[in-house]
């Protein structure tokens, strides 16, 4: 189907909406009221971990009933068992599914079906595709994210929890950390060394595990904005059958690489609201009575400015990849902006309510601006860290030199093997 014929675009667009219209409300404009209802300010995640099984149930649910309608996988190619449309087709579900009271998603759930759910059905075997990738792009099973490790974030391929062939099986040992949501996946996404003595990145290889494996412990890290959304994970002799490796043996990097690339072709959308906005800012300086503070307007105006930015560069994304376009450098540009935003609105906020920020007096949206501002640093290093992003600018957008690599020998040889 070509992405450049509007009838085809405005006939999916009918199809979408007369689904939505079978399993949800029209959405209703949102009206938010200073000092009514739940603020709803905070960046991460703050509920209990019943109250999050209890959404995610009721996401999960959508997303069945979404995947048995056939906009399960939009822009997976058909042989993976996906619809293979272009991403404009993406853009177009997500527009028209914000116009429906459909339960808000969350990280767990782009993970599972937009990147763990994508990755399996393009590097699994037959059977992976038609079990496990099928599984995770509906939703009965979800998937956590094993990438990052104590001493690999940023750089990712030096990871060191290392896994041991014995006949049939892998014999794990390591440990993972920052990973969100374990303690609420049945499979985890994992990345491991299975040879010391290849360059870093070709020595690494894909896995599934089950999170409930004898030998894998998951420890929650409580964040300092209150709850515990992500974890330390362990691994002490986990076993994992040969037929839960994804790819090829130390061929782990592609399928790394590719797993995060498809982040930004995912067709997931539904998202909740990331911490406070311009209009948050608006209504919290009116009912301080410093909407005549010229600091405080220049403050809200700046951020105003930088949220029209943040939406002008997104839309040239979008347009890029409507174009056929791979995802590009200009992704990080959005990222940082929208970061370094979040970092913006907190500190206008914070200058408004000075002490009051920390106090918590019990008065309404006052520690909803406090769960912003401590959860705005994470923004910045969830997905690649600022500076990364800077890097990725520099070297691919403004053709900079490439920093010095002292990491090509085998990574046996490198000091933090
Ligand atoms: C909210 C949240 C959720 C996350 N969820 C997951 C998850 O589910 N699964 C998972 O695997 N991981 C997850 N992560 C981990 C995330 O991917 C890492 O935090 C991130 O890649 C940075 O790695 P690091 O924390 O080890 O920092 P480091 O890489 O150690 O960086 C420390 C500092 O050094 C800077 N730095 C590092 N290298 C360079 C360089 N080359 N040039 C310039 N500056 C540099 C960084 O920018 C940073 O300021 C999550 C992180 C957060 C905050």
């Amino acid at each position: 189907m070509s992405d450049l014929d509007p009838a085809q675009l405005e006939a999916f667009r009918a199809e979408v909406r007369a689904w939505l219209g079978t399993v949800a409300k029209p959405r209703t404009e949102e009206v938010r009221v200073w000092g009514e209802g739940d603020p709803e300010l905070q960046i991460f995640i703050a509920k209990s971990h019943d109250d999050e099984r209890a959404h995610l149930d009721r996401v999960r649910d959508y997303r069945k009933a979404r995947f048995d309608a056939g906009f399960g996988a939009l822009t997976l190619p058909t042989e993976f068992g996906g619809r293979g449309l272009p991403s404009v087709y993406a853009v177009a579900f997500a527009d028209e599914e914000r116009e429906f009271d459909v339960p808000p998603s969350s990280e767990i759930i782009s993970v599972t079906t937009g990147l763990v759910g994508a990755a399996v059905s393009v590097f699994g075997t037959p059977a992976q595709r038609e079990g496990l990738a099928r599984d995770f792009l509906r939703t009965d099973a979800l998937c956590c994210q094993l990438f990052s490790e104590p001493g690999a974030g940023s750089d990712l391929a030096g990871l060191s929890t290392k896994a041991v062939r014995e006949g049939d099986e892998w014999i794990v040992n390591g440990q993972k950390t920052w990973t969100s949501n374990a303690q609420f996946s049945e499979y985890g996404f994992m990345l491991a060394r299975t040879d010391p003595d290849l360059v870093k990145q070709g020595g690494i290889t894909a896995f599934l595990v089950r999170m409930d494996s004898p030998g894998i412990q998951i420890r929650p890290i409580r964040q300092m904005s209150g709850p515990s959304s992500f974890n330390e994970v362990f691994f002490d002799g986990v076993r994992i059958p040969d037929s839960m490796r994804i790819g090829e043996v130390n061929q782990g990097w592609k399928v790394a690489t590719a797993t995060l690339g498809f982040e930004r072709s995912s067709s997931g959308s539904g998202h909740r609201r990331k911490g406070g906005t311009t209009a948050d800012l608006v209504s919290l300086a009116q009912a301080l009575g410093l909407s005549d503070d010229p600091i405080v307007r220049q403050e809200i105006a700046d951020v105003y400015v930088r949220t029209q930015l943040h939406a002008a560069v997104v839309a040239k994304v979008a347009r890029a990849n409507a174009a056929g376009d791979k995802p590009g450098p200009a992704g990080s540009l959005g990222k940082l902006i929208a970061s370094d935003n979040l970092v913006r609105i907190g500190n206008a906020a914070a200058d408004m309510l000075g002490s009051a920020l920390v106090a918590d007096t019990g008065e309404w949206g006052q520690f909803a601006w406090s769960e912003h501002v401590l959860g705005a640093p994470g923004y910045r290093l969830a997905g690649g860290t600022d500076e990364i992003q800077r890097n990725i600018i520099a070297e691919r957008v403004l053709g900079l030199p490439a920093e010095h690599r002292a990491d090509k020998a085998p990574f046996s040889q490198l000091s933090k093997s």
